[in-house]
C-alpha cells in the first residue's frame, strides 16, 4: 500500500510539473508530433518541409473540421496504409458519438495513444485521494459496458473509445491497485449482451454492498439506467443472492465462471434487499443499498447536467464527482477539484496530451477561421469562451473538436475550463447528439404522413424529457388542418414518431435499439401556442422583428407554457432500424 501512496505523490508532482511548464510542454508536444509525422502526405501537402516550429505550423496548416478530412479518413478506412495523416500505422478507428452524414465520425488512432489515455486515468485517483481519503479501504461499483464493433472495408476495427479501452490489455490485465478495485468482474464488463452485463454488475455490487465506497458510470444517464434496472430486477437479484445461483437468463459462460467465488447463498442480504425494495420507495436508494458510498463518480457537466435532480433524488444528495474531460479524438484533462459542485466544475487540460489551440468564440461563428487568429493554451483569458482545436499524435492537425469552453481560472500556468456546450447540438439523452438540421429533416419526413389528412406543421420545437428513465425526445407540433381535412388519428402520429426516429443519426438509433433512449414523443399543441410563446419571449425582451421560434426549449416557464397547451401526446411504438454496419448517407 505504501507503494500506492508513493505513486500518488509522483503523479501529483507530474501534474504540477506539466501545469507549471505548460508552454514548454506544448511546444515540445508540437515539435514531437511534427517531427514524427514530417513525412506524412498531409504535412507535405501544406509544405511543412520538415519544419517543427509553431510559427511555420500556424501559417501553413489550415484549421479543419471532420468534413475536410473525410477523403483522407475514407482512404484509411478503405485500406490505404501509406502515411497519410500519421507516420505510425493506424491501429483502429475510434467511433465518435459526434456524427457526420448520419454516421459516427471515424477517428484514426495509433497504438501509443492507449498509453497516453492510461496516463490520464492514472492521475485521477491521486487527485481524488486528496479530497476523499481511504478509498483503498473498499471498492468502486462502476457500471461499464462495451458496444458493438465493426470492420472498415480495409479491415480496421471501428469501435467506441471506451470499448477499445475495456478490451485492451491495459484494462484487462491491469496490475492490482488498492485504490482502483472495482466490484464488476471483467467478464461482466466485456459481455456484449447489455442485459447480462448489467445484471451481473448489479449482482456483484449488491454482494459487496458494505465495501462499496463509490458508485459510478461514465455518464449520469448510464448510472440512472443502472438504478432503474435495480428497481425492475431486484426480485431476481435477491433470489440469486438468497440461493447462491445465477439467473437462467445469464448464458455467458465466462460470466458464470467469474462469479463462482463471489456468489454464495446469503439469505440475510437477500432479505435486506427485498425489505428495502418492496415498498417501491426509491428516494435515497443508492445510500440505502450502498451505505458507505462517499460520492457518485459520473459526468454531470454539459448535456448531462439535466440528470442532476434525478440523481440527487436516488442518491439522497451524495456529492457528484466529474473527474475527467475526454473524447475519441484525444483525452484532454481532469478536474483537479473533483468534489466541487457540478456547476463549479472546471477541467484542466494536461498539456502533454495533445497540442491545443483555441478559437475565440466570436471567431468560431465564422465558417472559415484564419489560422493565425488562434490562441495558445497559456495565452487564454479568464472569463472568455473558446472553441477547442487540437493537433494529436494520431495525425489530426488543427482539428476543431466542436466543444465550447469557458476559462474560469488557472492552475499554475494551465487554464481551467468550464465545459459550456458542444456546438450545434440541440438534443442529447446519452451520447447521442442531434443538431438542428437533423431535427428539421426528421420533422419534414414525418410531416409527409399527415399531408394526406390535409394537415401540416405550422411550427415546431423540441426538448429532452428526463423524467422518464431512459429519457426521450419530445417534439411539440402545432398543426394547421386545411378546410375539408381532419386531424390524423393516434396511429398516424405514432407512425410519425417512428418516421422521425428513422431519419435521426445512427448514434440516436443505436441508443433506441439498446434502450438507452426512450421512444420519441410528439405532443400536439392547441393552435396559437407558438404565438403565445412569441408573446412570452417578447415580454422578456426579444425583438419582434428578429423573433424566430426556438427549435429547442429548456427554460422551465416555457416548457410549462407549452405543456399546458398540449391536446394529445403520441409515442413511437417500434424501434428505428439500426445495425452496426455503417450506411453513409448521400
Ligand atoms: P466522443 O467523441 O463520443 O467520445 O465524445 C466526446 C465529447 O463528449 C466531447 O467532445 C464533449 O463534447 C463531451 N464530453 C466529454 N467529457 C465531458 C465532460 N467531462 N463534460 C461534458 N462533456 C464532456
Amino acid at each position: 500500500m505504501a507503494e500506492g501512496k508513493n505513486n500518488h505523490k509522483e503523479k501529483l508532482e507530474f501534474i504540477e510539473e506539466m501545469t507549471k511548464n505548460c508552454d514548454q510542454v506544448q511546444e515540445k508536444v508540437l515539435r514531437e508530433i511534427l517531427t514524427k509525422n514530417a513525412n506524412t502526405e498531409y504535412l507535405n501537402r501544406y509544405k511543412m518541409d520538415g519544419a517543427t516550429d509553431e510559427a511555420t505550423f500556424k501559417t501553413r496548416i489550415p484549421v479543419v473540421t471532420y468534413e475536410d478530412l473525410r477523403p483522407e479518413i475514407q482512404r484509411i478506412a478503405e485500406g490505404d496504409k501509406s502515411a497519410i495523416l500519421a507516420a505510425d500505422p493506424i491501429s483502429e478507428f475510434l467511433t465518435s458519438s459526434g456524427t457526420s452524414a448520419g454516421e459516427r465520425k471515424l477517428m484514426p488512432t495509433i497504438k501509443e495513444e492507449l498509453d497516453r489515455r492510461q496516463l490520464l486515468y492514472s492521475l485521477l485517483m491521486p487527485v481524488m485521494n486528496l479530497y476523499v481519503p481511504d478509498l483503498d479501504k473498499g471498492k468502486g461499483l462502476y457500471f461499464y459496458f462495451i458496444k458493438s464493433e465493426t470492420k472498415t472495408p480495409g479491415g480496421l476495427v471501428a469501435r467506441p473509445v471506451l470499448t477499445s479501452y475495456y478490451k485492451s490489455e491495459h484494462f484487462k490485465n491491469r496490475p492490482f491497485d488498492p485504490y482502483n478495485v472495482i466490484t464488476s468482474p471483467n467478464a461482466a464488463i466485456l459481455c456484449p449482451d447489455s442485459f447480462q452485463s448489467m445484471y451481473v454488475q448489479m449482482l456483484c455490487g449488491l454482494i459487496y454492498r458494505i465495501e462499496v465506497l463509490r458508485v459510478g458510470a461514465v455518464f449520469a444517464s448510464g448510472l440512472l439506467r443502472a438504478i432503474k434496472f435495480l428497481t425492475q430486477h431486484w426480485r431476481d437479484l435477491a433470489h440469486d443472492i438468497e440461493t447462491g445461483t445465477l439467473n437462467k437468463s445469464i448464458t455467458d459462460a465466462s460470466i458464470w465462471e467469474s462469479v463462482q467465488d463471489i456468489l454464495k447463498p446469503n439469505p440475510e442480504l437477500a432479505k435486506f434487499i427485498s425489505d428495502e425494495c418492496t415498498s417501491e420507495n426509491w428516494a435515497g436508494i443508492v445510500t440505502r443499498m450502498w451505505p458507505n458510498t462517499r460520492y457518485l463518480d459520473v459526468i454531470v457537466t454539459g448535456a448531462m447536467a439535466q440528470y442532476i435532480p434525478t440523481l440527487e433524488y436516488y442518491s439522497g444528495g451524495l456529492p457528484m464527482a466529474c473527474t475527467m474531460y475526454a473524447s475519441s479524438e484525444c483525452y484532454f484533462g481532469l478536474n483537479l477539484k473533483p468534489m466541487s459542485k457540478p456547476d463549479e466544475v472546471s477541467y484542466t487540460i494536461m498539456p502533454n496530451m495533445c497540442y491545443c489551440e483555441f478559437i475565440p468564440l466570436e471567431k468560431s461563428y465564422e465558417e472559415k477561421v484564419n489560422g493565425t487568429d488562434l490562441v495558445n493554451l497559456v495565452n487564454l483569458e479568464v472569463g472568455k469562451e473558446y472553441e477547442l482545436v487540437i493537433t494529436t499524435y494520431s495525425g489530426l492537425c488543427r482539428y476543431r473538436v466542436g466543444d465550447v469552453l469557458l476559462v474560469t481560472s488557472f492552475h499554475n500556468a494551465a487554464p481551467q475550463f468550464k465545459f459550456i456546450r458542444r456546438k450545434n447540438v440541440l438534443l442529447s439523452i446519452d451520447s447521442d447528439k442531434t443538431d438542428e438540421s437533423e431535427l428539421q429533416k426528421g420533422v419534414q419526413r414525418a410531416s409527409e404522413l399527415i399531408k394526406p389528412y390535409g394537415a401540416g406543421i405550422v411550427e415546431y420545437t423540441s426538448r429532452t424529457d428526463t423524467s422518464t428513465i431512459p429519457g426521450h425526445y419530445v417534439i411539440y407540433w402545432e398543426l394547421l388542418v386545411k378546410e375539408g381535412g381532419k386531424l390524423p388519428e393516434n396511429e398516424v402520429f405514432e407512425k410519425c414518431c417512428l418516421e422521425m426516429e428513422e431519419e435521426l443519426n445512427s448514434v440516436y438509433r443505436q441508443g433506441r435499439a439498446s434502450d438507452i433512449i426512450g421512444p420519441l414523443e410528439i405532443r400536439v399543441l392547441k393552435s396559437g401556442a407558438f404565438e403565445e410563446l412569441m408573446d412570452y419571449a417578447i415580454s422578456r425582451g426579444a425583438s419582434i422583428n428578429q423573433y424566430k421560434a426556438p427549435r429547442c426549449v429548456s427554460f422551465p416557464p416555457i416548457i410549462e407554457l407549452l405543456d399546458s397547451r398540449v391536446v394529445s401526446a403520441h409515442f413511437s411504438q417500434a424501434r428505428p432500424k439500426w445495425s452496426p454496419q455503417r450506411k453513409e448517407k448521400k
